[in-house]
């Protein structure tokens, strides 16, 4: 429940990056706590709720996640549409995964949103001995296109419950 005086936030978040980033497991992580080593790219697509508590604000998340159609890299106007945050997801140990971050912000830019909420995020960083991606790349990257920056890791649930508290404190302050 919303303290007296805080704010109640209403906020839709979308989930952008290649297939096999971990969007869906980062969800799952936050969610229920868990993480699945199988995952069919084609489960999910969906929505989920999530309510964050912080002390100036309550802020209710309404997840969109995608069924696979990012295979096609692109996404239907619908799915940004509305969104107060969007989270670009890489996976650290794919370069290819950095390079196509990059496209979906770029995507996500055409959209002309000046108050939307972006963060990227350099997702498997339990995977170190396979690392293709440096921090200082994307840290650099997200720094240049005014992007917060993040890596976590859905698996280890490394900086996931920091990812989507981040998200909310930036909404409630732009509240
Ligand atoms: P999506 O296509 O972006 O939704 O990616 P998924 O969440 O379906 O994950 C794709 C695969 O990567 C699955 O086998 C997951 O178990 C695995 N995965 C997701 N996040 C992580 C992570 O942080 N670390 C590791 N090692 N594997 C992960
Ligand atoms: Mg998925």
């Amino acid at each position: 429940m919303a303290r007296t005086g805080s704010k109640n936030i209403n906020a839709k978040l979308v989930l952008l990056g290649d297939m096999g980033t971990g969007k869906t497991s980062l969800v799952l992580r936050f969610i229920k706590g868990q993480f699945f080593d199988y995952q069919e790219s084609t489960i999910g697509a969906a929505f989920f709720t999530q309510v964050l508590s912080l002390n100036e604000a309550t802020v209710k998340f309404d997840i969109w996640d995608t069924a696979g159609q990012e295979r096609y890299h692109s996404l239907a106007p619908m799915y940004y549409r509305g969104a107060a945050a969007a989270v670009v997801v890489y996976d650290i140990s794919s370069i290819d995964s950095f390079i196509r971050a990059k496209k979906w912000v770029q995507e996500l830019q055409r959209q002309g949103n000046p108050n939307l909420v972006m963060v990227l995020v350099a997702n498997k960083a339990d995977l170190e001995s396979k690392r293709e991606v440096e921090n200082e790349e994307g840290e650099k990257y997200a720094q240049e296109n005014g992007l917060f920056f993040i890596e976590t890791s859905a698996k280890t649930a490394q900086n996931v419950n920091e990812l989507f508290y981040e998200i909310a404190k930036r909404l409630a302050k732009a509240s």
